[in-house]
């Protein structure tokens, strides 16, 4: 047994295998696979981490995710998507679509004869991609990823938590994320309604420039 934030995954050894003993001791029925596929995956949504799976399977098919071999870890993020895929779990801002939504933003930026930098960043505030223009200042990256973390991580526009932002609260949380946590406009969340999936962040120009900005690079996803 180990931490609730861990899942167990099943790799490469279980292809052509798929011999379903780990189906047997599983208690939570968390094992699925289908017809198209080659192996069984484990659902990191519902796993409890109790290794009943691993005991018993014939080929070590099966990890610990923080255990995974290096040459096995593409597994843990393909377990994953089977189950974002069957159960229709909405998938993060696709790196193709950041990559548009960065054009976008800059594109807006080239208009108002500013340079920016535009980053993209998942559900949990993780970097996707970012751009930054060629006159757009260094520290403009680190803003602009700091503002998609702050709107990813609160669900909300940046610009709606500047009431907040003189809080005790809040500032402790400033603290406590060094820094990442920011209330300047210009970050805007991504939503597959009624899911938030992403957000976008920019920084180079006025507050005013950065959030318009920001919209053109959302209107693009
Ligand atoms: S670790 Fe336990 S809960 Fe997770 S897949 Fe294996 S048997 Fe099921
Ligand atoms: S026991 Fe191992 S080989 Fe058999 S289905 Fe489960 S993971 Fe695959």
């Amino acid at each position: 047994m180990t931490s609730q934030f861990s899942t167990y995954v099943i790799a490469e050894p279980c292809v052509g295998v798929k011999d379903a003993t780990c189906l047997e001791v599983c208690p939570v029925d968390c094992i699925e696979s289908a017809d198209d596929e080659n192996q069984y995956f484990v659902d990191p949504a519902i796993c409890i981490a109790c290794e009943q799976c691993k005991l018993v399977c014939p080929v070590e098919a099966i990890w610990l995710d923080v255990d995974v071999p290096s040459h096995f870890r593409t597994y843990i993020e393909k377990n994953a998507d089977f189950y974002r895929k069957t159960k229709g779990v909405p998938m993060p801002v696709p790196i193709e679509k950041a990559l548009t939504m960065i054009q976008a933003g800059h594109s807006k930026a080239l208009e108002m004869d500013i340079a920016v930098s535009v980053a993209v960043v998942d559900e949990g505030g993780r970097l996707v991609a970012f751009g930054r223009m060629d006159r757009a200042r260094p520290m403009s990256v680190d803003i602009a990823v700091n503002k998609a973390y702050t709107s990813a991580s609160f669900q909300v526009p940046t610009t709606q938590l500047q009431a907040q932002s003189g809080q005790s609260w809040f500032q402790s949380m400033i603290v406590s994320t060094q820094g990442k946590i920011m209330a300047a406009g210009g970050g805007l969340p991504v939503l597959d309604s009624p899911n938030i999936i992403g957000a976008v962040g920019v920084s180079g120009g006025t507050e005013e420039q950065d959030q318009e900005c920001a919209r053109a690079a959302l209107a693009a996803y």
